[in-house]
């Protein structure tokens, strides 16, 4: 399923409808930390963890089953995740995004959150936001910190840590 991306400059209602679609296809980058945490609740990394190599560095990157592309911790019966409460933090950012410059959608404008500025967006092919009987009202705020804790956490993941990380789990 592809992001169409529309400003997100008020809080949403979001309610997840199980629809199989966002969990498939997707490149989903691992922090350290998000690793680790997986980990310990008991899965194994060769069984989750793909390497890629970007523009000189090393990603991690979650695994997909070969047959649909799909996350390997997606149930494609259910339609939801196994690991929903250890789930990358990126899976806890979706249907929303966020970006450090505009991207060009009509009406966008960013949030200031402490010194960053940012821009946020939610996914308009999501059919969980806004969703009848949704209850869950998601801020800007809350996304724009969850974003501002992925950078973060993304900057300091590296194959070094990589390996400290493989030697404090052993
Ligand atoms: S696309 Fe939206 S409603 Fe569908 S599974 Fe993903 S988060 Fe849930
Ligand atoms: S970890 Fe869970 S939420 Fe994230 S892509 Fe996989 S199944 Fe979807």
């Amino acid at each position: 399923m592809r992001f169409k991306p529309r400003p997100f400059k008020k809080p949403i209602r979001f309610k997840c409808l199980f629809c199989l679609d966002c969990c498939r296809g997707r490149h989903v980058y691992l922090t350290l930390a998000d690793i680790g945490r997986i980990s310990k609740a008991g899965h194994d990394l060769q069984d989750f963890v793909t390497l890629s190599v970007e523009g000189g560095k090393v990603r991690f990157v979650l695994s997909v089953r070969e047959w649909d592309l799909g996350c390997i911790f997606h149930n494609p019966e259910t339609g939801r995740c196994t690991i929903h409460p250890v789930r990358p933090l990126i899976c806890r950012i979706y249907p929303f995004m966020v970006s450090r410059k505009p991207i060009g959608v009509e009406g966008e404008e960013p949030v200031e959150l402490g010194d960053a500025k940012l821009w946020l967006y939610y996914d308009a092919n999501c059919p969980g936001v806004n969703a009848e009987g949704a209850g869950l009202v998601i801020t800007p705020e809350e996304v724009a910190e969850l974003g501002l804790r992925f950078e973060k956490e993304f900057k300091k993941t590296d194959l070094d840590g990589f390996i400290e990380l493989l030697k404090a789990l052993d």
